[in-house]
Parts: C-alpha cells; sequence; structure tokens
C-alpha cells in the first residue's frame, strides 16, 4: 500500500483533534474527476472540502486530512465527526471506472483502519456517501448535497469481501478474470488516432470487445488486444471507453475509462468541377476534383442518384442516351467518413448522338 502525505488546504477541513473513540465508520466516496483533480481541489482553500484520503485507478493513495482531524466530506457534521473519508477515483454513473487495484488499495487501507480503530468490517460501519443521512431533512440522505456516490457501479461485494480479509490481515485471491487499459487514465485528453490497449488476466480469454459511447466498435480474439480508435471520426468532447474481456467459460470483466477527444471532426469533403463542361453525348466519364477523406461520391441528375461508387478512382460514368436531349441538371456529392457531405452541381447540355448512317438499301 503506497500511502503518500499530500496535506488539503488548511481551509478545508476542522481543526478539532478527536479521540480515537470517535471514530466509528467509514464513508466510501467516487471522486466523480481524476485523482490529480481531485487531489488539486481537496489543496485549494476555495473548495471548503476535503476528505481524508484519495485512491487512485492505480492503488495509490493520498492522505490528506490526518484521521485524528473531521474533514469535511460527508455533508454531515455528525457523519463528518465520527468517520473517516476516503474518495475513490472514478465516475458513480458511468460502469466499469473502479479497477480491482483501486478496491484492493482502498479495502487494504479501510481494512487496516478499521483495525486500529477497532470497527467491525460491515456495511453498518462501512457506508457510502450515499447512505449519510441528509441532517436537515429527514428521510433524505447523501447528506446536504444529496450525493450519491460511489453508485450502483461501486462493487460492494468485492470491496467488502476484501476489506474483511485485509482486515484480518489475508490478501484477498486474485479475480478469475479481470482486465485494465493501462495506457490511458481518467480524464485524459486524447488526439488523432488512439492506440487502445486492454491487457486481460485471469482464466483463458476468448475475445475482447472494445466499445466507445456503449457501442462495439470491434472484437479483437487474441492478443495483444488492440485497436486503433480514430478521434477524427468521432465529435469532439467527452467519450465513455470500455473493454469487456470474456473468458472461455463465459465470465466477464469490463474496463472503462473517460476521455476528452480534442480532434476536431473532419469537415465535409469538397467537390469541384471543371468551369466548362462540353455538351454531353452518349456516355460520359466524369472525375471530380475532391479534397478530403472521401467514403462515397454520388452523381445525382436531376435531383435523383444516378450511380454510386465506393471507392477510388472515384470515377463516375452517366449514359446520356438515357435522358432527353437538352438541359439537365448534374450533382455530384462526397460524402466524408462520418457522414458529411460537399457536393457540387451544374447545368450540362445533352446532345442527340448523330444519326447512323442510314445503311444502304438493298435493291
Ligand atoms: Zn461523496
Amino acid at each position: 500500500m503506497l500511502i503518500a502525505p499530500v496535506p488539503a488546504a488548511a481551509a478545508n477541513y476542522s481543526h478539532h483533534h478527536r479521540p480515537a473513540a470517535s471514530v466509528r465508520m467509514v464513508v466510501v466516496h467516487a471522486t466523480e474527476g481524476s485523482y490529480d483533480a481531485t487531489v488539486s481541489w481537496f489543496r485549494n482553500p476555495r473548495a471548503r472540502a476535503a476528505a481524508n484520503y484519495v485512491v487512485g485507478r492505480d492503488g495509490r493513495i493520498a492522505h490528506m486530512v490526518p484521521d485524528n482531524e473531521v474533514a469535511w466530506h460527508a455533508g454531515n457534521g455528525y457523519v463528518n465527526a465520527h468517520s473517516i473519508g476516503v474518495e475513490n477515483e472514478g465516475y458513480t454513473a458511468v460502469d466499469g471506472t473502479f479497477t480491482d487495484a483501486e478496491y484492493r488499495a482502498s479495502a487494504q487501507l479501510v481494512g487496516s483502519l478499521l483495525q486500529r480503530y477497532r470497527i467491525a468490517a460491515d456495511r453498518t460501519h462501512v457506508i457510502g456517501h450515499s447512505q449519510v443521512p441528509d441532517p436537515f431533512h429527514r428521510g433524505e440522505f447523501g447528506g446536504w448535497a444529496h450525493h450519491t456516490d460511489p453508485g450502483a457501479f461501486w462493487d460492494w461485494t468485492r470491496y467488502m469481501a476484501y476489506v474483511r480479509d485485509y482486515r484480518a490481515g489475508r490478501t484477498p485471491p486474485p479475480r478469475p478474470i479481470d482486465v485494465t487499459i493501462p495506457d490511458l487514465e481518467l480524464g485524459q485528453t486524447v488526439t488523432g488516432l488512439v492506440a487502445w490497449n486492454a491487457v486481460a488476466t485471469g482464466e483463458a480469454v476468448d475475445h475482447v470487445d472494445f466499445i466507445v459511447d456503449g457501442v462495439v466498435r470491434a472484437s479483437v480474439t487474441s492478443e495483444p488486444y488492440t485497436w486503433a480508435w480514430d478521434t477524427s471520426l468521432e465529435k469532439k468532447g467527452r467519450h465513455i471507453l470500455t473493454v469487456r474481456a470474456v473468458g472461455i467459460d463465459g465470465r466477464s470483466a469490463i474496463a472503462t475509462v473517460v476521455v476528452e477527444s480534442n480532434t476536431p471532426p473532419p469537415a465535409a469533403p469538397g467537390v469541384s468541377l471543371p468551369p466548362e463542361l462540353p455538351p454531353f453525348v452518349g456516355t460520359v466519364a466524369l472525375t471530380p476534383n475532391l479534397d478530403g477523406r472521401v467514403v462515397r461520391v454520388e452523381l445525382w441528375i436531376d435531383g435523383a442518384v444516378a450511380q454510386t461508387v465506393d471507392a477510388a478512382p472515384w470515377t463516375l460514368t452517366w449514359d446520356t442516351s438515357t435522358v432527353t436531349p437538352g438541359e439537365h441538371t448534374l450533382a455530384i456529392r462526397a460524402v466524408g467518413p462520418t457522414g458529411k457531405a460537399g457536393a457540387a452541381v451544374t447545368l450540362v447540355q445533352v446532345q442527340a448522338p448523330p444519326s447512323p448512317v442510314p445503311a444502304p438499301r438493298r435493291r
């Protein structure tokens, strides 16, 4: 267990030295952001809040408020006075953001606190922030601000088994199957092509799914479990990246990070046609000038699609004998990888083919 003293700002807790007998429970929280952001917020005097500990997804722990001082974390003065607050890096509303390394580090910390303060390792004494009574409204919970952390995705069964093991001086066994995303951190800003790796441990793995915002994008059946995620095909901003490792016996594990893409999505492709098109006769070939990434080019004649091309060379052909001679509207539409399209429209003249030379009459 790696615990670093990282003192919170003095303004964020009460400097009231409590006796050991006052510590009667542990309140479990979720940070709703990265470890670094949480630690720096608790070091900011404007926060007017802090927890005694912050646990990271990699298992490191910041000790921010001494155990014998009252940290402001629960939104209830009585609970603050009698508890130790433990923040865990992750999101209440996103499945898979808490890691096994984090559950173990947090449980080892809490197990040792329970032992030191002679507190039972049960859910009466290890509670979620969501279980803290609202001090001002009877029957409401989550402290005065009605927090819901750590939420339904916090695995209490696993956590309490770990807490009981560590409190009893045992190391909990490894999970039957687990998966991690070693190269991406919670809240990380990503750009361009992201090499997204998953590392699976435990039983033999049948496949690993790569899931973006809830949609499976790739399923990889052999190591290395990796998939290149092209952020230029996504909206700029927040994305939820989940890997799911499925074992050969069907058991599975997930891991999730929330990242921020700063890659602007590609602009619509540019399309242009030569300024002067000669009158069209017979079957004509047209190659538009294209700019940007293109996945499909469509030829439209008089408002209807006449041809679609899905690969370069983006050459379109049009049999003008299918229309009456005269003026027609020709449009070329180029569609980019995100569905954005550019178009060029022009009027063209279609001429009737010259009349064939009449065959000599037979006598
Ligand atoms: Zn909380």
